[in-house]
């Protein structure tokens, strides 16, 4: 979707010639998008910073333990041994993300990317609230240090600091849960020095990124900006120039208005861009699609009485032939193989045992002679007990043609809460009963009268027909 020669494909717009940044000094959007996006944004502050105050049975909403490998999502706790889940789940993820992004384009980025909406809604207002819009920027970066100076980057820097040791506490509360880092707080930085140097890391993180690492995230780190180049196609919905509508571009005069486009060359479009670049050189990789574009060349059109839209959603088929957004086979596939995988992920998760129970026989053991003409076979039970509660278990022979019992060793076993718990028990049966070598067997695991799962296993007699 190109009107002019891609030459300015070749390098960043951040970065010049000789390597150095290229200092983005974006002019305040303005506009119906901008509120919207203000809008969203506000709703997804108060969620990012709402959910991890809220517990389900006196645990986290969400939770992502990467040290101890527990994560809860929906107040649903995932383990190790649910990896295959979480893999699956990152599968349908990843589907999702390329469907959407082959309709939709880089909506996410604009709209709810973590990086942009701090960026973008939070960070940068504050910066327009400190140091003023664009051309105040430009001069305040370009003059000595002086009172001004100090007192609008000092006032900066503290509160860009303080907002990133804010997100990083909130950062750690999803990973550690919130009532961890209030036990923190409470107990000082001492008493937690394992904890708090990560937070001061995180913090130092959010607050480079912020301050100065900035639109380079999304041009040189995010893979998803790069991946763009594969995922969009002609039909893809990007915010895009209407080319047709607006070239040739230029000032407009009463000798030039029949034989010039819509778009007046007023840069406006240019000048409100966080990534630095021209979206009327076509799509580019750095565009983040955040709107702001649409925004200020709407206000200019509505200025010079011209139908607004001319920066706009909309695909390159869109905008050359007047297609209208359609499915095509690229899209159903994707739609299809996002189907199968979503009813796969949505079994397994239904289908998903709270317990899991695994029955092995001692080693180095076959079976043990006992009085009154009965052998026993000697067994290692493990049980994952996923749940938030307690469970005392209980074991029994479900087989109805083998008489016989089940005898613990030691105490009774009790698995405590999110947690495994082991034992050993001893299958005692009749000798009379058993007419063959290995035997099949069924254990029933009961917590109370309630049985919460149930196992195969083998029982070793010394006797082979
Ligand atoms: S804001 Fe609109 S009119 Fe102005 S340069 Fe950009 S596309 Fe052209
Ligand atoms: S080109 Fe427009 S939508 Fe893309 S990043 Fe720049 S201002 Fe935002």
């Amino acid at each position: 979707m190109s009107v002019m020669n891609d030459e300015f494909r070749d390098s960043f717009g951040t970065i010049t010639k000789d390597g150095k940044r290229n200092w983005i000094f974006a002019k305040k959007p303005h506009g119906k998008l901008y509120n919207a996006r203000t809008v969203v944004s506000i709703v997804y502050l108060i969620v990012f910073f709402a959910l991890p105050w809220i517990k389900v049975e006196g645990e986290p909403l969400f939770l992502f333990n990467l040290i101890e490998r527990k994560f809860i999502l929906f107040g649903m706790i995932f383990w190790p041994q649910d990896f295959f889940l979480f893999v699956l789940a990152m599968l349908t993820f990843m589907v999702f993300i390329v469907l959407f992004t082959v309709i939709f384009g880089r909506i996410f980025c604009g709209w709810v990317c973590p990086q942009t909406i701090f960026m973008e809604m939070v960070f940068r207002k504050v910066e327009y609230w400190i140091e003023g819009d664009a051309e105040k920027q430009r001069r305040l970066s370009t003059m000595p240090w002086n009172g001004e100076k100090i007192l609008k980057r000092g006032g900066k820097f503290i509160a860009f600091f303080t907002i990133s040791f804010i997100i990083a506490n909130y950062f750690l509360a999803y990973i550690t849960g919130m009532d961890n880092v209030l036990l923190y707080i409470r107990e000082g930085i001492f008493a937690h020095l394992g904890t708090f140097i990560p937070l001061v890391i995180f913090t130092g993180v959010f607050f480079f990124v912020y301050w100065w690492f900035r639109e380079q995230a999304c041009l040189i780190v995010c893979p998803y900006g790069r991946l763009q180049g594969v995922m969009l196609d002609p039909n893809s919905i990007v915010v895009a120039y209407d080319y047709v509508r607006g070239e040739p571009r230029g000032k407009i005069s009463k000798e030039t208005i029949e034989t010039k486009g819509d778009c007046i060359d007023c840069f406006d479009c240019v000048r409100v861009c966080p990534t630095g670049i021209d979206i009327r050189n076509g799509t580019q990789m750095e565009c983040v699609n955040c709107t702001a574009c649409i925004d200020a060349c709407d206000a200019i059109m509505t200025r010079v009485h011209r139908p607004t839209g001319l920066i706009r959603y909309a695909s390159e088929n869109n905008i050359k032939k007047g297609e209208k957004l359609h499915l095509t086979t690229r899209t159903a596939a994707y739609s299809v193989v996002l189907l199968i995988l979503l009813a796969v992920l949505t079994t397994f998760l239904v289908t998903r045992k709270d317990i899991q129970t695994t029955v092995m026989r001692a080693q180095g053991m076959l079976y043990q002679n006992q009085p009154d003409n009965k052998i026993s076979n000697l067994y290692n039970i493990k049980m994952i007990n996923k749940t938030r509660k307690k469970i005392p278990v209980t074991l029994k022979l479900e087989d109805s043609h083998l008489k016989g019992e089940i005898k613990m060793v030691g105490k009774d076993m009790v698995v405590e809460k999110e947690a495994i718990g082991d034992g050993v028990f001893f299958v005692i049966l009749n000798k009379d009963d058993l007419h063959q070598r290995k035997n099949k067997i069924e254990i029933g695991v009961y917590s109370g009268e309630r049985k919460i799962d149930e196992v195969r296993t083998n029982f070793m007699a010394p006797v082979s027909k």
